[in-house]
């Protein structure tokens, strides 16, 4: 990503007034799309679009209300640990990717593959995980120049910016149906697309432990292939295949794109849309979830759950 579509891609704040209520920031002029959204400007075209990210939807898919309270509301989340490890890991690795010289790491041994590779990452407090992905990476080196195709061990997209609209149709979700049919806007950062053969593949590095949990990451890379097959000008399709990788778990998987994830990706776009429709965005209590949750001592839920055990006690 370039530095002004980092810029643009930072967050903007909403902040608390004299009354001590929260004020959610407005739209600036001009903006094209926004988290900020109301249905009533859906045939208005100087008004934004819905924006709609790989994380917003799963932050919708997980609990509503924390959707509104950090979307919506954009109130500020606590900047954890895991946090930064994970853009410090993911800066890395698009550096590796960007300066990596193949031509002068072909003829290298093993040793001095280590060498160069162990190089071209940052000292850290991540010395572990960064010697974890060398490792890999030596190892599909190898292989690709075993295969020969070391043409193809570069991705294509490297922390790759898209960006499409989309036509989300008022009966796309028989269980949430909408007044009419609404044009959204999709927007994401892709780790790394590989490109092998005629096709492409969107990979997605994650920096905690692999927990077997599926559906939640293929959720994300469906996103992502409808992501690339919408985005005007991206070109890097088809996508048959997508893959996720967890180097603390040394967990890679590549696997035949899903239907049934994509159906149920788009029906929660259908859901996400019917809940600013009908401004509702309830909270989902859950003590092992909420615990994590940076917005715990203000949820409606959290409070009144506390209350009960208190009553109960
Ligand atoms: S405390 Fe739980 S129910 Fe409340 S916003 Fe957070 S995750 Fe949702």
């Amino acid at each position: 990503m370039s530095e002004e579509e980092k810029e643009e891609y930072i967050r903007t704040y909403g902040k608390e007034n004299e009354l001590g209520e929260w004020v959610r920031p407005v739209p600036k002029e001009g903006e094209e799309y926004t988290y900020q959204w109301k249905p009533s400007w859906a045939n208005d075209p100087n008004k934004p679009l819905l924006k709609i990210t790989k994380s917003s939807l799963g932050a919708f898919k997980w609990c509503k209300k924390q959707y509104e309270f950090s979307y919506i509301d954009r109130r500020p989340v606590e900047v954890s640990e895991p946090m930064i490890k994970g853009t410090f890991i993911h800066d890395s690795v698009e550096d590796f990717y960007n300066d990596v010289d193949i031509e002068k790491a072909e003829n290298m041994s093993m040793l001095e593959l280590k060498d160069y590779f162990t190089g071209l990452f940052p000292i850290s407090d991540y010395t572990e995980m960064s010697d974890s992905i060398v490792l890999f990476e030596m190892q599909r080196f190898k292989e690709f120049k075993d295969k020969k195709t070391l043409d193809e061990y570069l991705p294509v997209g490297n922390e790759l910016l898209l960006n499409a609209r989309m036509l989300i149709n008022e009966n796309l979700n028989s269980n949430y149906p909408l007044t009419q049919s609404y044009v959204v806007h999709l927007q994401g950062v892709i780790d790394r697309i590989f490109k092998e053969g005629e096709n492409y593949i969107p990979m997605e590095l994650k920096t905690g432990l692999w927990k077997d949990n599926k559906t939640g990451i293929r959720r994300e890379l469906a996103f992502y292939k409808i992501l690339m097959e919408n985005a005007p000008d991206c070109g890097l399709v088809p996508v048959n295949h997508w893959g996720w990788y967890y180097p603390a778990s040394n967990h890679l998987t590549v696997e035949k794109a899903k239907k049934a994830t994509l159906t149920a990706t788009m029906k929660a776009i259908a859901e996400l849309i019917y809940a600013y429709e009908n401004d509702d965005f309830p909270t989902s209590f859950f003590h092992k979830k909420c615990v994590h949750c940076s917005f715990i001592d203000i949820c409606p839920a959290s409070v009144n759950s506390t209350k009960e055990e208190s009553d109960w006690l």
